[in-house]
């Protein structure tokens, strides 16, 4: 069969227009023709010396990649669906400003005067040549709820705003937001904020960005870095525009034309209606009515709210809709799926919460986590499947910032031969509770030099079976690691 022209330029990472130029040069007439069919498709793809596959597993893959909630099934019914964007950044930057000027120049005032009601999410639409086109942003800005979710194992986030205030610079919550958005595999716009004030100096920002490994669009990098000031509004509708251009090549697709699944981002216990949960459906259609499975709760759908308050009947991809109806109070980063009726529901959501215990009980145990003695008994018995192809997913907290270089460099100097190294993470400040979010989510390690974890912290990742290793002296953390890696650690724990 064809293939959509859009598709193919994304495929073949080239224009629409240069392929309907290459195509109109070779006479064909393909005046306002969205789809090519298989012989033209041949034909471009030749010109670009790109190999035709049939069947496309290799698209499977890659759609399962981005969206795991899609199935094989799925394939041929998929269509658009809006980005779902997170915005992170320093406190203070600016991203409760960000929020609230897109939402109320954004959103469409509802007849009941324009009151929006906070679900944890909200839609916009943003003009793209004209045409106006939605985009879901969740409204708990922040790496904390981000790093959290993902500690569950949910994926909501399509794309990242990190914001980074022109007159403070990169800091180290902006740090944790881009290792947190780097670990997500979400790509990253930066919207240099507070540009209008006095002392702001946006170069410095993307100096301190390209240092870290963001190099901004304008030096020739692939990050696209807009200079916004959120409290007048200005530029913001170029930061929407790229939003959506990078949604673009992110091909975002779900099938519409389905039972409805994708994750809680919030929930609440109300007086008066019961358990409140607010969803994002990242497949499928979900319907006043559906039962649902969420999480270790369950029921059927007897309400469902918009982010304008307004009573809907339907909810599809990306969109957030509150919902009551369930029997308990869901988690935040919970998967949902409507089934087909209230036994199913019922079993499930059974089944999920015996799985929660053996999980909680297992963690008690400290088992499958990932430790330098788990690590260097992994090497030490050749056991490729024990840790994932040997990758040690390194979080590092220091002192100062200037300690960072100097301990990264002593660490990368290991021979990496058994272990490869990842850096994750490299910031000033104590251990946090994001800090160990990012290493759940990632099967990572905490390492601290010279800073402290509080109790807190610590009860947190033992809870998570997060391992934390705190040094004093440079040399004890060097040759920790070496010996792990070399398998020939013995720890007295
Ligand atoms: P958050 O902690 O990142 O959510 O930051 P806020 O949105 O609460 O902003 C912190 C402070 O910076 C507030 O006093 C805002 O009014 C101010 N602010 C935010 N954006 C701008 C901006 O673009 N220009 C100026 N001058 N001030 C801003």
């Amino acid at each position: 069969e064809g293939m959509d022209i859009d598709e193919l330029a994304y495929q073949l990472a080239v224009g629409e227009s240069e392929i309907l130029r290459f195509l109109s040069v070779r006479g064909a007439m393909l005046d306002n023709v969205q789809t090519l069919d298989k012989d033209l498709v041949k034909m471009v793809c030749m010109e670009y010396e790109v190999e035709v596959l049939e069947s496309d597993p290799v698209r499977v893959e890659e759609m399962a990649k981005k969206n795991e909630f899609l199935d094989v099934e799925d394939l041929d019914k998929l269509v658009a669906r809006p980005p779902i964007v997170t915005i992170m950044g320093h406190v203070d930057h600016g991203k409760t400003t960000l929020l609230d000027y897109i939402r109320k120049s954004k959103v469409v005032a509802s007849e009941a005067g324009g009151i929006t009601q906070g679900i944890g999410a909200y839609q916009v639409l943003v003009p793209v040549d004209g045409n106006p086109q939605a985009c879901v942003f969740l409204d708990t800005p922040g790496h904390e709820a981000f790093g959290a979710m993902r500690a569950r194992g949910a994926k909501v986030t399509d794309i990242c705003i990190i914001v980074v205030a022109a007159d403070d610079g990169v800091r180290p919550q902006t740090n944790e937001a881009i290792a947190h958005a780097k670990a997500a595999g979400v790509p990253i716009i930066i919207a240099i904020n507070k540009v209008d004030k006095e002392g702001a100096n946006p170069e410095r920002v993307m100096q301190e960005l390209s240092q870290i490994g963001l190099m901004p669009e304008m030096w020739g990098g692939d990050t696209p870095m807009i200079q916004i000031s959120a409290l007048k509004g200005e530029n913001v509708d170029e930061l929407l525009e790229t939003v959506m251009l990078v949604a673009e090549l992110q091909e975002l697709k779900a099938n519409p034309d389905r039972n409805a699944k994708g994750t809680v981002i919030e929930a609440c216990l109300d007086k008066a209606k019961g358990p409140l949960a607010t969803l994002v459906v990242q497949n499928g259609t979900l319907n006043k009515g559906d039962i649902l499975v969420c999480g270790e709760a369950f029921g059927k759908i007897r309400a469902m709210y918009d982010d304008r308050g307004s009573l809907v009947d339907q909810a599809g991809p990306s969109n957030a809709v509150q919902i009551i109806g369930l029997n308990n109070v869901p988690l935040a980063g919970d998967e949902f799926e409507s089934v087909d009726d209230l036994d199913v529901a019922r079993e499930r959501a059974n089944t999920r919460a015996d799985a929660m215990r053996i999980e909680r009980i297992n963690a008690k145990a400290g088992e499958g986590k990932v430790t330098l003695s788990s690590i260097a008994a992994s090497v030490s018995s050749g056991n490729q499947a024990g840790i994932d192809t040997h990758g040690l997913n390194v979080i590092l907290k220091v002192d100062f910032q200037g300690s960072i270089e100097a301990i990264r460099q002593a660490i990368e100097a290991l021979p990496q031969e058994n272990v490869s190294l990842r850096f994750l993470l490299q910031a000033p400040g104590d251990v946090s509770v994001s800090d160990v979010d990012l290493a759940v989510a990632s099967e990572g390690i905490v390492f601290g030099f010279n800073v402290k974890a509080p109790g807190s912290v610590k009860k947190y990742a033992k809870q998570k079976s997060v391992e934390i290793r705190l040094y004093k002296v440079i040399y004890d953390l060097i040759d920790d690691l070496r010996n792990a890696m070399e398998g020939l650690l013995d720890l007295a724990e």
